[in-house]
């Protein structure tokens, strides 16, 4: 039987960043993944194929709708075709999980391709594809096995007509009419593509506003622009069911008023969040706890209560984002190791790869507001700048919340071009517990998007904004 210092239990983002830490730091060091291809939900029906389709469905748009005004002009009509498109998609997710396989050899970590289950809480069973099982033994264990489209109790997913964002990826026809169930992240990403790409698109939301956990200002904007590109949203509406033919669904739902509507559609998206996995796992056999909302129970250095198993990523609490799980992942690497990490939560960026971006950290307005604390805040349209002008993408804004005494910037939200790269400069001055003076002392170089950073701290220092 082999033994290892490091068994991991799933290769997403959080897995197999913590094989790689965990291989630096010395340790003979296992993964166990039970699909074919390395890579987790991210990197195979996750993060990487929505921007393919985000990045390809935006090139088409740009063709169509904007090109003329550049002065491009092309003789006939700008047709789309799908298969290529998503054979291009699939193409890009086979090179980045053919990098991971790479990346464990350079590493010299062992793959196994298997189902993992604990036997007890050193050695686990690997049920491999063709039934053949073998047995590890670890010292330590790092639980990552991550999560799963959830869906309603009373809604079916068929793959077929009632889809998950899995199905939405690989879609073999433009839907006419996709109705979506949830205006989260997830939801609005491949409604964006689809509605691009000519379909008629509903999003039917149980909150008042979309992307429900961002700064609200952050949530009109988003729905004010989408609105504008055609995508058509019902919120406060409660979904009662969803029933599909062969060619059709029907989505029933209670309106703002209770009154019952129906939305017919060709397709529904059922986005309505993911549920942490541990089918299969036999958490049981190890003594390891799971809560009554599926989570793998952790405590602040990761640990379950069995004391050499670890959990990280999707499948703990917390955002369900893979750049968390990669910090999770060294986190409990170092720690193994006996070093003392540390991450703040608090400075973990949400982003949303819709166009216009969406990207925030630090605390919302509504939340400084609960706590009771004295903030002050400051605002900068993209519109005023020049980049922004140039490239013509002049929606959105940045805001930044200080500390109204000491100036610290407690929360930056940004929504418009570029803004999932831009919010990287928010993180670092958080990080280093930044005032708004010292971003609007930075240079910021001319003429870039970066600019509306810079003038939204200066109205946040003391409302002096230079452009507006
Ligand atoms: C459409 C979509 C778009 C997304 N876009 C983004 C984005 O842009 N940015 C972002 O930060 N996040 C995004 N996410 C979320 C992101 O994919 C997850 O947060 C991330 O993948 C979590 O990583 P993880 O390592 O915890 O788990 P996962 O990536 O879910 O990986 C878990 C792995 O464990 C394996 N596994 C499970 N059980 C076992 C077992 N018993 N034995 C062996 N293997 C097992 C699974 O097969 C899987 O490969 C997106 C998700 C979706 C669905």
């Amino acid at each position: 039987m082999s033994t290892y210092d490091v068994a991991v239990i799933g290769s997403g983002p959080g897995g197999y960043v913590a094989a790689i830490r965990c291989a630096q730091l010395g340790m003979k060091t296992a993964i166990i993944e039970k699909y074919s291809t390395l890579g987790g939900t991210c990197l195979n029906v996750g993060c990487i194929p929505s921007k393919a389709l985000l990045d390809s469905s935006h090139h088409y748009e740009h063709a169509v709708k904007h090109f003329s005004d550049h002065g491009i002009e092309i003789p006939g009509d700008v047709k789309i075709n799908l298969e290529k498109m998503i054979a291009r998609k699939q193409a890009v997710v086979d090179q980045t999980t053919g990098g991971v396989e790479f990346l464990m050899k350079k590493n010299k970590i062992d793959v196994f391709e298997g189902v993992g289950a604990f036997k007890d809480a050193t050695h686990i069973d690997i049920t491999k594809t063709d039934g053949s099982q073998e047995t590890i033994e670890a010292k330590n264990s790092i639980i990552a096995t991550g999560s799963k489209p959830s869906t309603l109790p009373f809604i079916t997913i068929d793959k077929k007509r009632i889809i998950t964002s899995t199905e939405a990826l690989k879609l073999k026809e433009i839907p006419k009419h996709l109705v979506i169930i949830g205006g989260g992240v997830i939801g609005l990403e491949l409604g964006q593509v689809y509605r691009r790409l000519g379909a008629e698109v509903s999003v039917v939301e149980y909150m008042d506003r979309i992307i429900p956990g961002m700064d609200k200002a952050l949530s009109r904007e988003l729905q004010k622009v989408l609105k504008k590109q055609g995508v058509k949203f019902y919120t406060s509406h409660k979904v009662t069911g969803v029933k599909s033919t062969a060619k059709q669904v029907t989505v029933t739902a209670d309106d703002k008023k209770g009154n019952p509507v129906e939305f017919k559609g060709d397709y529904c998206l059922v986005s309505v969040g993911r549920r942490p996995y541990t089918d299969g796992l036999n958490a049981e056999a190890a003594g390891v706890k799971i809560n009554e909302r599926g989570q793998v129970e952790v405590n602040d250095h990761l640990q379950t209560n069995v004391s050499n198993i670890y959990a990280i990523g999707d499948v703990i609490k917390g955002a369900m984002l893979a750049h968390k799980a990669e910090e999770e992942g060294v986190f409990v690497a170092e720690t193994l190791a006996g070093q003392k990490p540390h991450i703040d939560y608090n400075l973990i960026p949400g982003v949303v790869y819709t166009w216009p971006e969406v990207a925030a950290v630090g605390k919302t307005e509504e939340e400084l507001k609960e706590a009771g604390v004295a903030y002050k805040s400051g605002q900068f349209p993209f519109r005023a700048l020049g980049r922004a002008r140039a490239s013509a993408d002049i929606d959105g804004f940045v805001k930044i919340l200080a500390d109204e005494k000491t100036d610290e910037v407690l929360g930056v939200h940004m929504i418009g071009a570029r803004c999932a790269d831009l919010i990287a400069e928010a993180v670092t001055a958080m990080e280093f517990r930044a005032s708004s003076e010292d971003i609007s002392r930075m240079s910021h170089a001319h003429p870039t998007f970066t600019e509306a950073i810079k003038e939204a701290a200066l109205a946040t220092t003391d409302n002096r904004a230079l452009h507006v």
